[in-house]
C-alpha cells in the first residue's frame, strides 16, 4: 500500500459559538497543544482590531477584493456576518485536508452548514461551544476590550440566533471552565482520529494477521 493510501485525511474541525463564548480561545488552546493542527485563516471585509496580523488572524480585504474571490471560486464557504463579509480560503484547507493535516475553522452556523453540505462532508467535525450565560457572555465581551459599546450590543442582538443553531452541530460544550472545555476539545480529536475510517492502514495491517494466521 502507497504511503499517501496508508495516510488519513485530515479532519475539519468547525468550532462555532455566539461572539465571545470562546472559539478563538480554544483554537489557540488546541493549536498549542497540538501544533501540527493547521488553522483555515479567513478572509473578511472587516478592519482589523487592534492586534490583529494580515494573514495570521484574517485576510483582510476590501469588499470588491472579496467579492472577487467569490466569483472566481476560491471560497470553501463565505457569509455576510455582522455586516460584514467573512469567508474561508480553499486552497489551504484542500492541501492540509489531503497532507493528512486536521484543520480548525472559526466561522458561524452559515459557514459551518455550507462545509458540512460541501464535498468534505465525510471529514467534518462540528462543535458549537455555549456560553455559561446570558451575563458571563456580555461580561466576557466587555473583557476582551477589543469593540465599542455599540458593536457589543449588535453582536449580543445576534447571539440568539447563532445560539438557535446548536442542535446542528455534531458535539456542543459549555465553556464554562477553560481548562475543563479544552480537555472536553482534546477528548473530542482523540476519539475522531481514532475511528476506524480515518486509520485507512488498519486494512494492511489485518491483512498480515491474516497472512500469519494463515502460515500457521
Ligand atoms: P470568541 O472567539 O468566541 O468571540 P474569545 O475566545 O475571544 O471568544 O473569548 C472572549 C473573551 O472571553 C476573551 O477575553 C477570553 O479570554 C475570555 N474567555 C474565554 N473562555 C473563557 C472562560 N472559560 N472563562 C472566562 N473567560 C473566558
Ligand atoms: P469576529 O469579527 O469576531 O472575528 O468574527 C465574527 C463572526 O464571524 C464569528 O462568529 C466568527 O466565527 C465568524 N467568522 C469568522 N470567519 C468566518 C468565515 O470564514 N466564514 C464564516 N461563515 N464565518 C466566519
Amino acid at each position: 500500500m502507497s504511503a499517501a493510501a496508508a495516510r488519513r485525511r485530515g479532519l475539519a474541525v468547525i468550532l462555532s459559538s455566539p461572539s465571545g463564548a470562546g472559539k478563538s480561545t480554544m483554537a489557540r488552546r488546541l493549536m498549542a497543544w497540538d501544533p501540527t493542527l493547521t488553522f483555515s485563516v479567513s478572509a473578511t471585509t472587516r478592519p482589523p482590531r487592534p492586534g490583529e496580523v494580515e494573514g495570521i488572524h484574517y485576510y483582510f480585504r476590501s469588499r470588491d477584493e472579496f467579492g472577487r474571490l467569490v466569483l472566481d471560486g476560491e471560497m470553501l464557504e463565505h457569509a455576510e456576518v455582522f455586516g460584514n463579509h467573512y469567508g474561508s480560503p480553499r486552497a489551504p484547507v484542500e492541501t492540509a485536508l489531503g497532507e493528512g493535516r486536521d484543520v480548525i475553522f472559526d466561522i458561524d452556523w452559515q459557514g459551518a452548514q455550507q462545509i458540512a453540505n460541501s464535498a468534505l462532508r465525510a471529514d467534518v467535525i462540528s462543535i458549537f461551544i455555549l456560553p455559561p450565560s446570558i451575563r458571563e457572555l456580555e461580561r466576557r465581551l466587555r473583557e476582551r476590550g477589543q469593540d465599542s459599546d455599540d458593536v457589543i450590543r449588535g453582536r449580543m442582538e445576534k447571539s440568539a440566533v447563532e445560539i438557535s443553531h446548536w442542535a446542528e452541530y455534531d458535539y456542543v460544550l459549555v465553556n464554562d471552565d477553560a481548562d475543563a472545555c479544552e480537555e472536553r476539545l482534546r477528548t473530542i480529536l482523540r476519539a475522531e482520529r481514532l475511528r476506524r475510517v480515518r486509520q485507512p492502514w488498519l486494512t494492511a495491517h489485518v491483512g498480515g494477521l491474516m497472512e500469519e494466521f494463515a502460515a500457521r
